[in-house]
């Protein structure tokens, strides 16, 4: 597959940005990869300033749920473009998509919009911060909240119960009031509060990993935080930026049964513009500026554009309940990745939630963030690459999710599974 416009744009790119792009996993480093410029998107299919075309199981990191460049979207967009694009003040097309947030989301009495899962997550936590008066936040290794100072954490060395940094540029002081605790082990994060004294004031989760590639919560793992926090005062925060939207209509906390008392959300609630908002109980979120004393803003927040095609969005899944075909399609692509690797004598462990959905290339069951480590990165790479050239995007790292969307047709899943058995055959 020849590359040579991407090439030649990429290279331009570098003098400009640093890496050549504005998201560091865009430069296909984690794969050994060359990354191509994308020209536009169709449907399920992306197509590069080449012309060759891929069918894409990133779909923006999961954000579109109905594809590429869907027609009540586009036409959502075109409207409210036309009405200007940003005012710096209240409009309609917010209360829409904020009362569809609402009416999918039971635990979500009052919601604020924002522009970035990072800055829900941001302000959900400080939040969580100024209503129970206490400062200590636990966080689950491997999950991804945004790149705000205070969760770009890792747990310390040996015993210790304090965090280090994660990222140049992050003061110890920002993270030591970060705890982190092991995915799927309630009694770590039992530990980990009591090491807090009385001072925790949340406990923040991806309900279903996304980040580390797709890890469902096991029985018991969101129960069991729930009543840690019921037990203690502090605040139970899901981070649903992916599942909100994707795994049920009412997200993971719907799927799973577990009511947390804030949700941020993002990605998809925007169809494809950027956007993140956070939501929950109306006494805690009433603590917000204006109302209450925690201080949270933003110019373009509730953007008129951006909410009206996340109203679109949102009142298409609704409208069309598609969760069980995505499942359905979802299943047969699971299923697919796992007879190729079967085919090929490779070990090819599928995890999958609905529709998000990850291939580690590992024997063993990967169950938290130190179990999908030992997949095997060289070979992702290798698999990624091959995958590419026969043309199907899945996501440029490891441990990404890869996403079905309503564009997508059992054709393409069809494609796709032919592709990785010959992929397969050709990295083994
Ligand atoms: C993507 C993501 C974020 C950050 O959202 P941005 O819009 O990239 O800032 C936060 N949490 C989770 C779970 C995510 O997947």
């Amino acid at each position: 597959m020849d590359r040579k416009m991407s090439r030649a744009a990429h290279h331009r790119a570098r003098a400009i940005f640093p890496g050549g792009v504005n998201s560091p996993v865009r430069a296909f480093s984690a794969v050994d990869g060359e990354p191509f410029l994308v020209e536009r998107g169709e449907g399920a299919t992306l197509v590069d300033l080449d012309g060759n075309r891929y069918v894409d199981f990133l779909m923006c990191w999961g954000a579109l749920i109905h594809g590429h460049a869907h027609e009540a979207v586009r036409t959502a967009v075109n409207e409210a473009a036309g009405k200007g694009t940003g005012y710096g003040l209240s409009c309609g097309a917010e209360a829409e998509l904020g009362e569809l947030v609402c009416d999918a989301f039971p635990s979500i009495n009052r919601l604020r919009l924002v522009n970035s899962g990072t800055e829900a997550v941001m302000s959900a936590v400080r939040l969580a911060r100024g209503y129970t008066d206490r400062d200590k936040v636990i966080v689950f290794e491997g999950c991804y909240h945004g790149h705000s100072d205070g969760l770009l954490a890792q747990g310390g060395s040996g015993l210790s119960t304090f965090s280090i940094p994660k990222s140049g540029g992050v003061p110890g002081s920002t993270v030591e009031h970060t705890l982190v605790a092991t995915y799927n082990d309630p009694a770590s994060a039992e530990r980990r509060a009591e090491d807090t004294g009385d001072g925790l004031a949340a406990v923040l989760v991806e309900p279903v990993a996304g980040n580390m590639g797709v890890v469902p919560p096991e029985p018991g793992f969101l129960e069991g935080l729930r009543e840690l926090c019921d037990r203690t005062g502090a605040v139970l925060i899901f981070d649903e930026v992916i599942t909100g939207f994707r795994v049920a209509w009412g997200g993971a906390q719907e799927r799973f049964g577990v009511r947390p008392d804030l949700t941020t959300l993002g990605k998809i609630i925007g169809g494809g513009l950027p956007v993140g908002a956070f939501g929950g109980r109306a006494q805690i979120m009433d603590r917000l500026a204006p109302l209450g004393d925690v201080y949270q803003a933003g110019t373009l927040s509730g953007n008129p554009v951006v909410a009206a095609a996340g109203a679109a969005a949102l009142r298409l899944l609704r409208d069309a309940a598609p969760y069980a075909r995505l499942d359905d399609l979802a299943r047969a692509l699971a299923e697919g990745l796992e007879s190729a690797g079967q085919s090929a004598g490779l070990p090819l462990r599928v995890n999958r939630c609905g529709s998000m959905l990850t291939g580690f290339h590992t024997a063993d069951r990967v169950h938290d963030y130190a179990s999908a480590q030992r997949a095997d990165r060289g070979r992702y790479a290798a698999f990624f690459r091959a995958m590419l050239d026969r043309g199907v995007l899945l996501p440029p790292s490891p441990f990404e999710s890869a996403f079905l969307s309503t564009a997508h047709s059992p054709e393409d899943v069809e494609f796709a599974v032919a592709a990785a058995h010959d992929a397969l055959r050709s990295c083994s």
